[in-house]
């Protein structure tokens, strides 16, 4: 038989164990609530610079504005193709979307090949002027996007502008410029593009073929026709890929790229001369 001192101590080890058990549930079940467990990928996203290689022109693919139609099939492509690319993503698309969420997780998960990147909350529902006008709330309007999203790295493109802020250097119009100046105070680069593939404003195809948007390309890098030399960034929306033939489009781009071995394809993050971006997700 157990003394009763026994007793209260095999009673305090049990009460300790239940309130462990319970405190290791919740934490459990606050990575679950989250959009996607962003805890459980945080390793992958320790930053390292790139070395780039003085013999090779590197290529940035970028898709703006997801999650949207065209996403998940940019997504795909890129993976098959076993090409690297960016997506930047808007909250309130995210949030709108049913399967938002998982698709915002998708993209985060599949650094280094794929990075999240931040386009704003509201992408300024359009109003841009008035957008940049208010620079306290637009940097705001980054700061909730960063944090609704999880993006991993303070990298954002600015909606409907094509700014550049990286180390040491702001490159905006009078209006945009008090907004890039902050985002840069708190630590944020700003990425840009040298190339765009537009597209149709009613039915958002593509407008120049794959082929004249390589030769685009091509040129570009020969001429040095870029923000920074042997270094490019492609603009591209993901809902311009929706249909099968321009989703064929798409994989035509790049198989006439990669027919070029001194291409590189990288994500922005490992854009040249960039703060150092983690977020410290
Ligand atoms: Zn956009």
């Amino acid at each position: 038989m157990k003394s009763e001192g026994g007793k209260r101590l095999l009673g305090l080890i049990c009460l300790m164990a239940m309130i462990s058990f319970t405190a290791c549930l919740r934490a459990h079940g606050n990575d679950i609530d989250t959009a996607g467990d962003p805890k459980k990928p945080v390793d992958k996203f320790e930053w390292h610079p790139l070395r780039y290689d003085s013999t090779k022109k590197y290529i940035y693919l970028s898709f703006d504005d997801g999650p949207q139609h065209g996403t998940v099939t940019c997504f795909d492509l890129c993976k098959k193709e076993g090409v690297k690319a960016s997506f930047f993503m808007v909250g309130l698309h995210t949030a709108q979307k049913s399967d938002g969420k998982q698709i915002v997780s998708m993209i985060r998960d599949g650094y280094p090949e794929f990075l999240l990147a931040n386009h704003s909350y509201t992408h300024a529902l359009g109003k841009y002027h008035s957008f940049y006008h208010h620079p306290l709330q637009a940097e705001e309007d980054f700061f909730q996007a960063q944090d609704f999203l999880h993006v991993p790295y303070k990298i954002v493109r600015l909606p409907g502008n094509r700014s550049w802020v990286r180390n040491g250097e702001v490159k905006a119009t009078d209006l945009v410029h008090p907004v890039a100046h902050l985002l840069d105070s708190a630590g944020y680069n700003v990425i840009g593009w040298d190339a765009e593939w537009h597209f149709r404003t009613k039915s958002a195809r593509p407008v120049q073929s794959a082929t004249r948007m390589a030769a685009e390309i091509d040129n570009a890098l020969a001429c040095g026709d870029t923000h920074v030399p042997n270094h490019l960034v492609l603009l591209s929306h993901d809902r311009m890929f929706q249909h099968p033939s321009d989703a064929d489009s798409l994989a035509k781009l790049i198989h006439i790229l990669k027919q070029n071995h001194n291409y590189v394809f990288e994500t922005v993050d490992h854009y040249p001369g960039l703060k150092k971006p983690h977020s410290g997700l």
